[in-house]
């Protein structure tokens, strides 16, 4: 649900976005990467924040691409009337190739099969396919490794020497830039460059063939990685990509709150919630929140993650429910319809997302990603 409004919002609970917050990130990651293009990924709906509204912002800030996991994403944004570069990286057999050539989206192909896969689709169309080439230099997810990429240059040139695809880029995706000095990080550049290497000799190169590699925590850290575009996600968001090394610059763009559903007074020595893994130590106030699990409040957030209610940080008291949680507010005044600040920007008071990610032995990505459909994204 995606919910482009103004002004206050009566729904148990929202995510709201602030775009401002995107744009400005953008600008940020611009600084930090000036020679190469920028990739805003919005892939798994821009992160939870809302897909077309931050592709949208992002492209306005500057991103010169946009970067999704599966076809059906890039179609949504071509539905949405997005005509920017957008790349797919995540083709299985039987996906609406067709309808991706058609769209004018860049297809990742790292085997053999996709490649003539592609191809034929090209065929059908009309009209010729571009394709990134991908290498796996060492994260062992997608692209050929080294040993049949030769064959996937020949194959996708032969297809190229007919018209039915482009090679417009060659690239790889790094396992561990969020670490810094990983010994693999070295090692995955110079795989990287042994291959654009190869592909010269084979033909694959010039200006309109973009080589990138670069994730979110590449691009604030490793200016070797940048080659010709980055491809940030988390830290379009605002979320830092190594919180080990601080904010980079960036604002989260994201505040989850909910507003209390019940508000009543136990005795002291009352159970909470499933389990009753939270017992009251003395009279007081429970208030009830209406986010659950099915919600992405996750159910290690049980008795440990922190939340902002009546002006102070409260714990999560007893077990996440699929729909609803409950804090204990001592002898704090609240009422029914107050708000609770789950995660946001942290400049009232309230947690952050990275907060509630060290809470749970996380990473952002997965707090913002798994929450739910039920909630309402609200941009500003
Ligand atoms: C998700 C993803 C990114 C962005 O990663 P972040 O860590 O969020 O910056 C970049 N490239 C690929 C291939 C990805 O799958």
């Amino acid at each position: 649900m995606s919910l482009h409004i103004h002004g206050s919002l009566v729904t148990p609970a929202q995510a709201r976005v602030d775009l401002s917050a995107i744009r400005h990130n953008v600008a940020v990651l611009r600084r930090y990467a000036p020679a190469a293009e920028m990739m805003a990924v919005v892939k798994a709906d821009a992160y939870g924040h809302g897909l077309v509204p931050c592709a949208r912002a992002a492209l306005d800030a500057g991103a010169s691409w946009l970067g999704t996991a599966y076809i059906q994403e890039a179609l949504d944004l071509r539905a949405a009337g997005v005509t920017a570069p957008i790349l797919s990286w995540i083709v299985t057999p039987g996906e609406p190739i067709d309808d991706a050539v058609a769209a004018a989206v860049d297809l990742s192909a790292g085997a053999l099969w996709l490649v003539d896969d592609i191809a034929a689709s090209a065929r059908r169309a009309g009209r010729t396919a571009r394709v990134h080439l991908k290498i796996d230099t060492g994260t062992t997810r997608g692209g050929a490794t080294a040993d049949r990429w030769p064959a996937l240059l020949d194959r996708a040139l032969a297809a190229q020497a007919e018209g039915m695809i482009e090679i417009v880029g060659l690239w790889s995706h790094l396992a561990c830039a969020d670490i810094p000095g990983h010994p693999s990080i070295g090692q995955q550049l110079a795989a990287f460059e042994d291959a654009l290497a190869i592909a010269e000799k084979a033909g694959v190169a010039g200006p309109r063939v973009l080589r990138h590699i670069a994730n979110s925590a590449a691009t604030v850290t490793l200016p070797e990685a940048h080659y010709d575009m980055v491809r940030p996600g988390i830290a379009t968001y605002g979320l830092s990509p190594i919180p080990e090394l601080g904010d980079f610059g960036l604002r989260p763009a994201m505040t989850l709150s909910a507003r209390m559903a019940v508000v009543k007074r136990v005795a002291a020595g009352t159970g909470v919630s499933y389990g009753h893994l939270y017992v009251t130590e003395r009279e007081t106030t429970v208030a009830v929140v209406p986010l659950g699990y099915a919600d992405g409040v996750l159910r290690g957030a049980t008795n440990r993650a922190q939340v902002l209610a009546a002006g102070k940080r409260r714990t999560v008291a007893g077990r996440v429910c699929m729909d609803q949680f409950m804090i204990d507010l001592g002898d704090d005044q609240a009422s029914e319809g107050d708000e609770v600040v789950l995660f946001g920007p942290g400049t009232g008071g309230e947690p952050t997302a990275q907060e509630w990610a060290d809470s749970l032995g996380t990473i952002t990505h997965e707090i913002v990603t798994r929450i739910g459909s039920r909630v309402p994204r609200v941009h500003r």
